[in-house]
């Protein structure tokens, strides 16, 4: 038998010879545009904090304050030790932004989606599932009794299609991101609550990207086409600053969940002082008008400048903004000539995007000044011009 580790580095050295091996990066300082990382300055374009909370100061006193009252761990799971007034005091909240009945808290995103795909949808059920949803929700389709069919991205033809192939299943599930992670792309919410009004599905929406950024009040993607889905799933961990997941929607659907979504009844609940935090970010967001305008002026001059430049940029108007290299080497040099004039950008390549979409994929925040988004926008002209990417 070969020992653990040799076979181990062998399935890593093919991981490399691919193009697709990984490490992680140390940050060395609060996230800021700005940040020392692994001992280096550079700007970061690759933050999920779009509207720059995770650094608060409003946020930091709201936990520190908790902290001292309540102590570092929440000690048991919600169902046991963990449940404390600012748990529920945040699924108030949150119930109140997303204008809906209920809401619960995950541990984070991910394990919101794990929570609901696994126990909704029963034996006899149909997902139907956009072929870019994040991985949470395929591991969430994988864990379920239903079957999974998945449409092709965005596609409207091919959504109806698979819904009129499907008339025979007991109850239809249609899940999608509401902004897509690594496209950037918006799903038709509009179009697919109609679809599922007419064929009799329920619709599930993970808002992970839109919450805080979409819509008049930043309520996310329901609210940018003034539409209401059945499940709508969340995170605290991009716009809102903070860390954890949700679930919004009716008083029945939240009390389900409490009795059958296994990543809820076993999980340690979330700190109660990162709940007071999250509290406070909603508090911002009701008011965070003008940071979302400055967010999506970032977003407008990065998208329009770097298209004339001639790169090939995809998604939406939302502040992920992927810019499509192709092959998976090229998309690491790009990234490391980046770094190396003090941009924090990295690659995207397989699996997290299909074969031969490596992408370099920039998010924007609304603390990005104009000085710092000129530079990068000069950067990728001189890098582009160098790797005959542009001319
Ligand atoms: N859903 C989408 C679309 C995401 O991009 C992410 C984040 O990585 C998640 C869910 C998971 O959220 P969390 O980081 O809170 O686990």
């Amino acid at each position: 038998m070969v020992e653990l580790d040799e076979w181990l580095s062998g399935r890593i050295d093919k991981t490399k010879e691919l193009g697709l091996y990984r490490k992680v990066r140390t940050m060395n300082s609060a996230p800021f545009s700005k940040m020392l990382i692994d001992g280096q300055r550079q700007i970061v374009f690759s933050s999920n904090n779009y509207l720059g909370l995770a650094n608060d100061r409003r946020l930091v006193y709201a936990a520190e304050k908790i902290l001292h009252e309540f102590g570092v761990g929440s000690t048991g799971s919600r169902l046991t030790t963990g449940h404390t007034d600012w748990h529920q005091r945040l699924e108030e909240k949150i119930a109140s932004f997303k204008q809906t009945e209920n809401a619960l808290l995950f541990s984070s995103g991910y394990l919101a989606n794990v929570g609901v795909l696994s126990s909704l949808p029963e034996k006899g059920d149909v997902i139907l599932s956009d072929q870019l949803n994040h991985a949470s929700i395929i591991d969430g389709c994988r864990l379920s009794k239903a079957e999974t069919l998945v449409y092709n991205h965005i596609d409207m033809d091919d959504l109806e299609k698979k819904l009129k192939e499907t008339a025979s299943y007991q109850r239809r599930f249609i899940v999608t991101d509401g902004v897509f992670s690594m496209d950037g792309t918006i799903a038709p919410l509009d179009q697919m609550i109609s679809l599922a009004k007419r064929f009799h599905a329920y619709l599930i929406v993970d808002d992970a990207h839109a919450t805080g950024v979409l819509g008049e009040n930043g309520r996310g993607t329901g609210e940018y086409f003034g539409v209401h889905p059945d499940v709508v799933i969340g995170t605290l961990s991009k716009a809102i600053g903070t860390e954890g997941g949700f679930v919004a929607g009716s008083h029945v659907l939240i009390d389900f969940l409490l009795n059958h979504a296994r990543t809820f009844i076993f999980q340690t609940a979330m700190p109660p002082a990162v709940c007071a935090a999250s509290y406070a970010a909603l508090e911002i967001m009701e008011e965070s008008y003008t940071k979302r305008q400055r967010l999506f002026s970032n977003v407008k001059k990065i998208k329009t400048r770097l298209k004339e430049m001639g790169y090939i940029v995809k998604g939406d108007l939302t502040p992920i903004i992927p810019v499509l290299i192709g092959d998976s080497k090229e998309a690491v040099i790009f990234a490391e000539k980046l770094q190396e004039n003090g941009l924090y950008v990295p690659a995207i390549r397989p699996p997290t995007v299909p074969d031969g979409e490596s992408r370099i994929r920039l998010t924007v925040t609304s603390d990005h000044s104009s000085k710092e988004i000129d530079y990068l926008l000069d950067c990728f002209h001189f890098i582009g011009k160098e790797l005959n990417m542009i001319r």
